[in-house]
């Protein structure tokens, strides 16, 4: 793949949260689904960018609409388990159960997802085997380079935590310090001639202050917009 960018949306809805989570804690994550979304789709609408929405299994199950507005406009839907608990602390029948229902989630909205992505991006090496099994092309969970490789039949798209909103946010409320970190990642790629993610939570960067980071990456991106499926099919 020469130079490009995948920006990835991560739909974790109210899914891993502990305990299930209190009334507040999972209005927090409904935000995301019920209003974030809509802005962060509008973005990709308005720069006619394709973007890969990971999406757990009973996420798909408690807002199928919402599933189907993103799947509606081409967006790529992909699989990030079931419950969204991190695979490294569940056992072995408890992944393949993860795997194998979130996948029935998805396909009851016809979806049939060709990558994957690990909550927490916790791979094992557990759930890796379950996704060769499966016959998924793709996987997006892991660090150890920041250029798409091949994994044992799987095509890798690293991620990092730099590059995703969660933990950003989660140390400081500056919305520009995220877009220079983005807009220096990608300035990096291009030069490198390599592809890159960045991953984002509607229920994060789709808050009204915030979702103007992704328009402006979008605005002065010099790299095209791949969804990950579509390096996958490259790199096949
Ligand atoms: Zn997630």
């Amino acid at each position: 793949v020469s130079a490009a960018l995948s920006v990835t949306v991560d739909v974790d809805g109210e899914a891993g949260l502990a305990g299930g989570g209190s009334l507040s804690a999972r209005s927090e994550r409904l935000y995301g689904v019920g209003r974030g979304l809509d802005r962060v789709l509008a973005v990709l609408a308005d720069f006619d960018v394709r973007a890969t929405f990971y999406v757990p299994g009973v996420t798909a199950e408690r807002h199928p609409d919402a599933i189907r507005a993103i799947a509606e406009p081409g967006h790529e839907i992909a699989h990030h388990g079931h419950t969204h608990a991190s695979p490294h602390r569940l056992s072995a029948p408890e992944q393949r159960r993860e795997i194998e229902h979130g996948l029935a989630a998805l396909r009851a909205l016809a979806i049939q997802p060709r990558g994957y992505r690990a909550p927490a991006w916790e791979l094992t090496e557990v759930t890796l085997a379950l996704l060769i099994e499966h016959r998924f092309a793709y996987d997006s969970s892991l660090m150890d380079d920041d250029r798409p490789y091949h994994l044992r039949g799987l095509l890798e798209l690293p991620v990092h935590w730099t590059l995703d909103d969660a933990p950003h946010f989660a140390h400081t409320t500056d919305a520009r310090g995220l877009l220079a970190t983005w807009q220096a990642e990608l300035e990096a790629a291009r030069r490198e001639g390599r592809h890159t993610t960045v991953t984002c939570h509607p229920e994060i960067l789709g808050r009204a202050h915030r979702v103007d980071v992704l328009r402006c990456l979008l605005d002065e991106a010099s790299l095209p917009c791949v969804t990950h499926g579509d390096v996958a099919r490259s790199l096949a």
